[in-house]
């Protein structure tokens, strides 16, 4: 009887907390992989999860996450590392049919969610450098990008198309994009390779600090290479996209693309899509790259089969 007012206050106390546990435990942390810290990939998760939080906190946690890039994360889905995850349109359409980095190893349960911006494929130096082709990259240091990285194979095939190799004609170096752009302006390496979206501040971050220039990639062996395969094309980066870099700059481009595994519940997938499509307004306007973003091209260069939860929203619309 002493503790009688006490324990009723202990009791509510517990009663309370135990009413309220479900709900706080309904909340479903969802992952998704990024890429560089500096790159168009990072904030493809970052801007995506925040929305989601907004429009849908009550049933979901979102956290993006920096990652290796397009490599990394195909493989870290297929792990079940992470629930979605941002990868290149060439590198999907090998890691399902087991090409390149996954020779003999399809990732059969890769599926696509939608389609973000282009990505445009980079060779960028320093003026001083005199690098002005590919072949200037002879006796240099260059960073061909970190094995995770969706850049590193578009590095080898350039460098296959314009006959050099990497192993003897230059030094490599294997840097992730954010260290690589510090080591152009510190001179530590002369040019590096990069497939990313514009603008991305690893070019608009050195291109303040030094004079940048790029090489075009558009040989004939290139454009034969591009007319190979479905998921490249021709293209170039616009006068004045960054600092100091005032002519078209012509090369190929790959799409970013939303990645899942067939293990992620369709009821998630259609919640994150459904989500995305009702409110792209706020997506352009999260980044400069997403600008152009519309419904129709979100849908094409898909190169995994659709996850059905995406699949049911795009029906809903009468899209597919
Ligand atoms: N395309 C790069 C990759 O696949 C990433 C670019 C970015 O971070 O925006 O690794």
């Amino acid at each position: 009887m002493m503790f009688g007012k006490k324990w009723f206050i202990a009791v509510a106390m517990m009663l309370g907390l135990a009413m309220s546990a479900p709900q706080a435990m309904a909340k479903q942390d969802i992952l998704f992989g990024g890429a560089s810290i500096t790159g168009v990939y990072y904030q493809v998760a970052l801007q995506i999860s925040n929305m989601m939080n907004k429009h849908m906190g009550a049933e979901y946690n979102f956290i993006g996450r920096p990652t290796g890039g397009s490599v990394f994360n195909i493989n870290a889905l297929d792990r079940g590392a992470f629930d979605f995850a941002v990868a290149q349109s060439d590198r999907n359409f090998q890691a399902y049919h087991g090409t390149a980095d996954w020779e003999g190893r399809p990732i059969s349960g890769l599926r696509s969610v939608f389609s973000m911006h282009p990505e445009t494929v980079m060779l960028v130096t320093r003026k001083d450098t005199g690098i002005t082709t590919v072949d200037g990259l002879r006796g240099k240091r260059v960073n061909i990008g970190n094995p995770g990285s969706g850049q590193r194979g578009n590095a080898e095939d350039v460098l296959r198309l314009y006959g050099l190799d990497f192993n003897t004609d230059f030094r490599a170096e294997a840097l992730q994009q954010h260290e690589a752009s510090r080591a152009l302006v510190d001179r530590n390496i002369d040019a590096f390779f990069y497939t990313v979206g514009n603008p991305s501040a690893a070019i608009e971050e050195p291109a303040q600090s030094v004079d940048l220039d790029m090489v075009p990639l558009n040989s004939d062996a290139i454009r034969a290479f591009v007319d190979e395969h479905p998921y490249y094309i021709m293209t170039s980066i616009p006068s004045g996209t960054y600092r100091g870099i005032d002519r078209d700059i012509e090369t190929f481009a790959v799409t970013a693309t939303v990645v899942t595994n067939e293990s992620v519940s369709e009821q998630v997938v259609y919640d994150m899509v459904k989500t995305v499509f009702e409110n792209l307004d706020e997506l352009r306007a999260s980044h400069a790259a997403f600008r152009y973003l519309n419904p129709e091209e979100m849908l094409q260069g898909l190169s995994a089969p659709l996850h059905p939860g995406a699949e049911r929203f795009f029906k809903e619309q009468g899209w597919i």
